[in-house]
């Protein structure tokens, strides 16, 4: 459900992998003037919210070139910035810093180039309130359904307790019915793994994701969705006949890779049919949010092989 959603968030420029943490500092430009109204000097108490207010504002520093963009926690308080050691530790964040210790940069004397990061999708697998899916007997929880940590590890607990409770009283999987799947994955597996040349799924990602970033990134309409769309599937087609995997390992790079193809058709399939602007899905060709979708989402299926689409109130 709601593949087409995104969102974005800001960070040490090329760190993506970290949350939006708590930085107690200003973002300034090259000439030490600070790029909002809202701080002039680090405070716990109010951050710098810039970003928080126009998402976009580092991007378009870099576009009209007046970047980059640092964060400049100088002058911070002992307090505050035991406060922010004490937080970022807590975010996730304990190996950012171990990498600046190691690199002698300290952020009450060094600066920090900031950057806005890509987009990320929004889109899960719909489950109910017993953590249950469409397909009868597939439980989801964690990121893949909602994601936070809260929700994810009370989530969790509900979906392994009822699928132990599924288990005990469903009849065994009828394999011949799947066996004609059963040997088309195997196939694909195997010719994957037979493959003495061909593209990796390093080759296969990176392809993907410039497909992603450039038909489905900031900017999205109906010509550059549907062109789009097409490479990926003519990327899928040669994936599916001509990647290698060398070993184990890369097998399940592999396989992850085909699972990102899948859900990047996803993204292209919902993002046209959400026919208005709404926050990060940007589309010129229908500029405007349109009230009448407020609080609906869309939600795909797979049905005889073909993807169906339905806009409705998640319940
Ligand atoms: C830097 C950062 C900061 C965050 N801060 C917050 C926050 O402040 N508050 C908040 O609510 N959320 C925060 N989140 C999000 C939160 O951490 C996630 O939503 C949550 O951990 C998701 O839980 P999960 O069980 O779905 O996935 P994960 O916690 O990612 O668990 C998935 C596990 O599966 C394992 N795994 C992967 N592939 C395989 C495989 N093939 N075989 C076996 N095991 C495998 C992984 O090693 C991992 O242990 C943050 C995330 C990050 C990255």
């Amino acid at each position: 459900v709601g593949p087409e959603i995104a969102r974005r968030h800001i960070g040490p420029r090329y760190f993506s992998r970290y949350g939006q943490a708590t930085w107690v500092g200003v973002l300034r430009d090259p000439k030490d003037k600070p790029i909002g109204p809202y701080v002039t000097k680090p405070d716990k108490i109010y951050g710098d919210m810039t970003p928080e207010v126009k998402g976009t504002i580092l991007e378009d520093y870099m576009k009209s070139g007046k970047g980059p963009v640092y964060m400049d926690c100088r002058g911070i308080s002992d307090e505050d910035y035991e406060y922010m050691m004490y937080w970022m530790v807590h975010e996730g964040n304990s190996s950012l810093l171990d990498y600046m210790k190691e690199e002698g940069i300290d952020i009450r004397k060094h600066l920090v180039e900031f950057q806005i990061y890509h987009m990320l999708p929004e889109g899960k697998i719909w489950i109910n309130e017993k953590a249950e899916t469409s397909i009868d007997g597939l439980y989801a929880a964690g990121d893949e359904s909602m994601g936070g940590i809260g929700p994810s590890a009370t989530y969790g607990w509900i979906a392994g307790e009822n699928a132990a409770t599924y288990v005990k009283e469903a009849s065994g999987p009828d394999v011949e019915k799947a066996r004609a799947e059963i040997e088309e994955r195997k196939a694909l597996v195997n010719n994957m793994s037979s493959r003495k040349e061909g593209p990796d799924w390093k080759e296969a990602n990176i392809a993907l994701q410039q497909i992603m970033q450039d038909y489905a990134g900031p900017v999205r309409s109906e010509t550059l969705l549907t062109a789009g769309l097409s490479y990926l599937r003519r990327l899928r087609e040669k994936v599916d006949t001509t990647m290698m995997a060398r070993n184990q390992w890369e097998l399940t790079r592999c396989l992850e890779t085909l699972n990102l193809l899948d859900l990047g058709e996803l993204v292209f399939l919902a993002a046209n049919e959400r026919k208005e602007t709404r926050g990060l899905h940007n589309r010129p060709d229908y500029p405007l949010t349109d009230p009448m979708l407020d609080g609906k989402s869309l939600f795909i299926r797979r049905v005889k092989g073909e993807p169906v689409i339905e806009l409705k109130k998640a319940e």
